[in-house]
């Protein structure tokens, strides 16, 4: 699919860390033809480029803390701004707070967010998917375990585990989502815009559903 019916979409993923959000936003980008907007993919970017940015969100991250609102909304809005805003977006990280959401909120042109899709997933599953998680130094994408050879199944590139992906970063990673980014559920169902999807289906089976959620047909 890729008429113009999709463009000005804008449509947040909302999920603990390994529900599948950032495999699910880059099918749903390609299945709408909309752009996908990865606050954690942008931050570790910085981090990589060794950006002041970058070193002063690396120890938050490093830990599997949130990297203060302030740096994080910052480095968002300028992106959304900056890109066509026609285009729509899949925001797949952003918001994590509240204070996030309610700036977001007051920052895109009417009529904002159209839809936030939440992944469920249980904890014993997210533990389970997040420690035999590797991620592609190059162009992010996650897989489940290396694999024979260790390369990423999209561009080629080296796989590897994520320092947050560590046994203490993760449990710490799935707090802070209870703490602070599940108030967000509330906050998006009070506005008529949530819709809940079953993470623990097969990947396709969750595309079908987040798809269906936003009212168009199958893949
Ligand atoms: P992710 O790739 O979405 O799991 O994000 C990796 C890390 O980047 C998180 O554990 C946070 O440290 C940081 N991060 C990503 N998005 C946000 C956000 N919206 N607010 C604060 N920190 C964030």
């Amino acid at each position: 699919m890729s008429d113009n019916q999709n463009q000005n979409l804008q449509i947040v993923l909302l999920g603990p860390p390994g529900a599948g959000k950032g495999t699910q936003a880059g099918l749903l980008a390609r299945h709408l033809d909309i752009p996908h907007l990865a606050s954690g993919d942008l931050l570790r970017e910085h981090r990589s480029m060794g950006t002041e940015l970058g070193t002063q969100a690396s120890s938050y991250m490093s830990k599997g803390l949130l990297v203060p609102d302030n740096l994080v909304i910052q480095m968002i809005l300028e992106r959304i701004t900056r890109q066509d805003s026609g285009l729509g977006v899949i925001l797949d990280g952003f918001p994590r707070t509240l204070d996030q959401a309610v700036t977001l909120d007051a920052a895109l042109p009417a009529p904002g967010i159209n839809k936030t899709l939440c992944i469920k997933v249980s904890e014993t599953e997210l533990i389970k998917r997040l420690g035999d998680r590797f991620t592609c130094k190059d162009c992010q994408a996650p897989h489940q375990g290396l694999g024979e050879s260790g390369i990423c199944g999209a561009c080629g590139g080296e796989l590897h585990q994520r320092d947050d992906d560590a046994p203490m970063a993760i449990q710490k990673r799935i707090q802070v989502y209870q703490d602070q980014t599940e108030p967000l559920i509330g906050y998006y169902e009070s506005q008529g815009k949530l819709c809940v999807i079953d993470g623990e289906q097969s990947v396709d089976t969750v595309t079908e559903c987040l798809i269906g959620a936003l009212g168009f047909s199958g893949i």
